[in-house]
């Protein structure tokens, strides 16, 4: 807002879309970029957004900050560098994947023009983050990398991944990054200016939310769906699954728009000029949040109401009498949802745990007593189906 002698003069266009909120300092930054932002217009890498961020990246780091930036762009500038010959839009997986291998060096040599540290890249996959030894690896590093006083550059390792590259998303694994690198602050850099109340293509007085508290469906509902731009993989609705992963362990996320340089600009003092999704006043313990959002599920297994209610309300473990079912096929050890199916209503998903019992065991001893159990599964692994302590409660009631 312009103002002059304490009085409101007037009013910029963009100001309708703005607000401002506080956040706490931070020390760690996870700063992802968009490739709307990398290569514009599905040009190629561009300098013409990332001179503003780099600035911002420098500033944070003289004011003793710590940076790790996730930078999207690898395909987008694999695909300028082979002269546009796959369009976007039409590129298979593995046209994507062949394309990420030729742009990532670009990528990388594009963020190491910009500063006079080095640059030390950083690529990552779902396995390293559900194997719990590589997942320490790349915590280490990263830890190692910012004690070096290099800028790590994060980004999907898409020449060996599929998951992303077939539906987005840099957003997530900005996230997991934040996680890895314990960091207190995620900011997801952009092109739109924050989460929108309504669709602001089809609604022109969609206003931005400036600070989301909890992230439940009504939140999900306002993002929508697809993503914004052809360049970009993610849309709204995988920054949203991002601030849920990172508030949960206690991280502030924010969107902002990148191509603002004074937006980000705001963020050395605290001022978030977007949206503030705010960190959980208690944070999930670090394997809890692993396992529920690290570890895919194998499988699923259906509850009854009652046990239901014991894992919601009682902290309770999860015993054979209270299973009815199970699908897909898992074994010992694995994670699996844990789902609540009441008559007539689709399954709700209501924990996720590791299962003592592979899905055949279980489908035999399901429903029955501890003494039955073992008369019908002469080695039975364990009186419990999930232990309390390799249980997550999604909502506890
Ligand atoms: N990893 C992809 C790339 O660098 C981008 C994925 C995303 O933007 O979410 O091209």
């Amino acid at each position: 807002m312009w103002t002059g002698e304490g009085k409101t003069l007037l009013k910029p266009m963009r100001a309708m879309n703005e607000a401002t909120t506080q956040v706490d300092r931070y020390q760690r930054l996870v700063l992802k970029v968009g490739s709307a932002l990398v290569a514009p217009g599905d040009e190629g890498v561009s300098t013409q957004h990332l001179l503003g961020i780099a600035r911002f990246v420098i500033e944070a780091r003289e004011r003793g900050r710590e940076v790790i930036l996730v930078s999207s762009g690898a395909v987008a500038a694999g695909g300028a560098a082979q002269d546009g010959a796959v369009r976007p839009g039409h590129r298979s997986i593995p046209e994507k994947q062949g394309l990420a291998a030729v742009g990532q060096p670009l990528l990388m040599a594009h963020w190491n023009r910009l500063f006079d540290f080095p640059c030390a890249q950083v690529l990552l996959t779902h396995g390293d983050l559900h194997e719990r030894t590589r997942f320490v690896n790349a915590k280490n590093t990263l830890s190692q990398l910012l004690d070096l006083g290099t800028l790590p550059v994060v980004n999907e390792n898409d020449t060996v991944a599929t998951e992303e590259l077939g539906v987005g998303d840099n957003d997530n694994l900005a996230a997991h990054a934040a996680v890895l690198a314990e960091a207190d602050a995620l900011v997801l850099c952009t092109d739109v200016d924050g989460l929108y109340d309504a669709d602001p293509r089809t609604h022109p007085g969609a206003q931005i939310v400036p600070v989301v508290d909890e992230i439940d469906e009504h939140i999900y509902a306002m993002a929508g769906g697809g993503a914004g731009t052809q360049a970009a993989t993610g849309g709204m609705r995988t920054k949203i699954e991002a601030a849920e992963k990172a508030t949960a362990r206690g991280i502030d996320t924010m969107i902002v728009n990148g191509i603002d340089a004074a937006r980000l600009d705001a963020l050395h003092d605290g001022t978030v000029r977007g949206t503030l999704f705010r960190r959980a006043e208690t944070p999930m313990g670090a394997r809890k949040h692993w396992m529920l959002h690290a570890l895919p599920s194998a499988g699923r297994i259906l509850v009854d109401e009652g046990a239901a209610e014991a894992l919601r309300r009682r902290g309770a473990s999860l015993l054979p009498p209270g299973v009815v079912g199970a699908e897909g096929d898992f074994a010992r050890g694995d994670a699996v949802e844990i789902a609540v199916q009441a008559n007539g209503h689709a399954a709700e998903v209501i924990a996720k745990g590791i299962t003592q019992y592979g899905h055949r065991d279980l489908r035999r001893i399901r429903g029955h007593q501890s003494d039955e159990v073992r008369r019908i599964l002469k080695d039975a692994p364990a009186e419990l189906v999930v232990q309390r302590d390799d249980l997550v409660v999604m909502r506890e009631g």
